[in-house]
């Protein structure tokens, strides 16, 4: 089984999709820190051939231009979002990548191919191709799993596997068994594991700059206007539903004083509920149009957390900031849960795979943080689960926009009431495990038909009766 960090489940980086951009764009920026400059020099053509599902819905879910950002060299975590079409641009003008300071030909239109058909590892999977001027040639196959993880052919999933942890946990009943075996808190033992992965300064610098990384994520979500990116004309509604909710409260540039002015307003549920929307809205809007989210586990579904945090944090009685490390670590490690036991790839598992864990994920990482005992986290993120089970993927025109933006909304509300049921209850009489649910959701994903598998080939995606976009 896999160690995983819960920063392998949290990484900061740019929509509109974890597994069709993040993990493409890593794949090519590996491949071009692979290349030493002698290799590098007798290179005359590069090509990428993009397979499966990252062909099906590639082009909606910015694939190709993942890949020319990693080919280029930029870094999804500090790249200015802002300049990623004038990035691409220069390369489809100019048709060439320059790495070590020597231009390889590289025309976008002809050397990136989409091949619909799948590769027998995984759905995902995409490859590249340098020619040499002695005819020869060197290929690398990548897949992209999920959740903006890649792994490269023939090579092992990373040195994560060789950290020693003190509390190593495959099955949620583990997890539980520790806390029980030391008396503490779910939060308590996934610290002490991250503790062997990283000092303690910088986990919580890396906390903190995922928090602020979501703020401001939905601060910019409730704060732009206009149509979202791809021909569908989704406009965006985050800043309407903001600006109405806003109305009779002082407006600010500072994400910080907006959110105490939210906190300040008065409560009733149809207020909550609309904010908790908007947050979620805001965030897959601002996914959808390629700016800078986090990761949690997806892209898709990056929403949901950032929604569940901030409905703590402006709604709940005596809410803390310094809560926001424990829901972290919470909520990271059922992400994880579901990663070794079934997947957070909706190529692989369909949507119950993204919205399902994310939702599963602030259930668990919110009755944390609202005094639930173990027991009860765990039984949040099953509840939260068995109610997304079979949800597939079918994103209209290969965006992440229809349905995935309302999804996240949906996926936030339901990991709320999940806490809330789990809390009023006595989780010693939960019927269903966690660990059930992990396995139903998995051996759903693999009964599950390909069509609804981020492929766009059902569902929604192929009974729309407006125009769709070309691509
Ligand atoms: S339908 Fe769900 S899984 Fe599919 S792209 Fe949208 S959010 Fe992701």
């Amino acid at each position: 089984m896999e160690r995983l960090s819960v920063f392998d489940i949290f990484k900061i980086g740019v929509g509109p999709s974890s597994s069709h951009t993040l993990g493409p764009w890593k794949a090519a920026l590996d491949f071009r820190n692979s290349i030493g400059p002698e290799e590098w020099s007798k290179v005359h053509t590069l090509e990428v051939f993009l397979y499966g599902s990252l062909s099906k819905t590639g082009k909606g879910h910015g694939t190709d231009i993942a890949v020319i950002m990693g080919l280029l060299g930029h870094d999804p975590v500090t790249v200015n979002t802002a300049k990623i079409n004038d990035f691409v641009q220069e390369v489809y003008n100019e048709e060439s990548i320059s790495i070590h300071d020597k231009p390889v030909y590289f025309a976008p239109n002809t050397h990136i191919h989409f091949e619909p058909f799948e590769k027998e590892y995984h759905p995902n999977t995409l490859e590249i191709l340098i020619r040499f001027n002695d005819n020869t040639h060197r290929r690398e196959q990548y897949y992209s799993v999920g959740g903006g993880f890649i792994e490269k052919q023939n090579q092992s999933k990373g040195n994560a596997h060789s950290i020693e942890l003190p509390f190593p946990i495959d099955r949620a009943s583990e997890l539980l068994n520790y806390t029980i075996q030391n008396k503490c808190a779910i939060s308590d033992v996934v610290y002490e594991n991250e503790k062997a992965f990283r000092p303690e300064d910088a986990i919580n610098t890396q906390i903190a700059s995922i928090y602020d990384t979501m703020l401001q994520c939905v601060y910019r979500g409730c704060h732009t206007e206009g149509i979202l990116p791809g021909g569908l004309s989704v406009t965006r509604r985050a800043y309407t539903l903001s600006s109405q909710l806003m109305e009779l409260t002082k407006s600010t540039n500072n994400p910080e004083e907006w959110l105490h002015n939210i906190k300040n307003q008065k409560h009733a549920f149809n207020t909550i509920n609309k904010w908790v929307s908007c947050f979620a809205l805001a965030v897959n809007e601002e996914n959808a149009a390629f700016g800078r989210v986090v990761t949690s586990p997806t892209n898709g579904a990056a929403g949901v957390i950032p929604a569940v945090l901030l409905y703590y944090l402006c709604f709940c009685d005596n809410a803390q900031e310094s809560d926001i490390k424990k829901f972290i670590l919470t909520s990271g490690e059922i992400g994880s849960l579901f990663k070794k036991g079934a997947t957070i790839s909706a190529a692989v598992g369909g949507c119950q795979a993204e919205i399902g864990v994310s939702s599963s994920m602030a259930a668990a990482g919110l009755t944390e943080i609202l005094g639930g005992n173990p027991q009860q986290v765990l039984m949040a993120a099953e509840i939260a689960m068995e109610h997304h089970l079979g949800l597939t993927c079918d994103p209209i025109g290969g965006l992440v926009q229809i349905p995935c933006i309302e999804r996240n909304a949906m996926g936030a509300m339901k990991a709320i009431t999940a806490s809330t049921l789990a809390l009023s209850s006595d989780a010693n009489r939960a019927i269903v495990s966690l660990d059930d649910v992990i396995k139903t959701m998995w051996e759903t994903a693999q009964d599950m038909n390909n069509k609804y598998k981020e492929t766009a080939e059902g569902g929604l995606a192929i009974n729309l009766s407006v125009i769709q976009p070309s691509c």
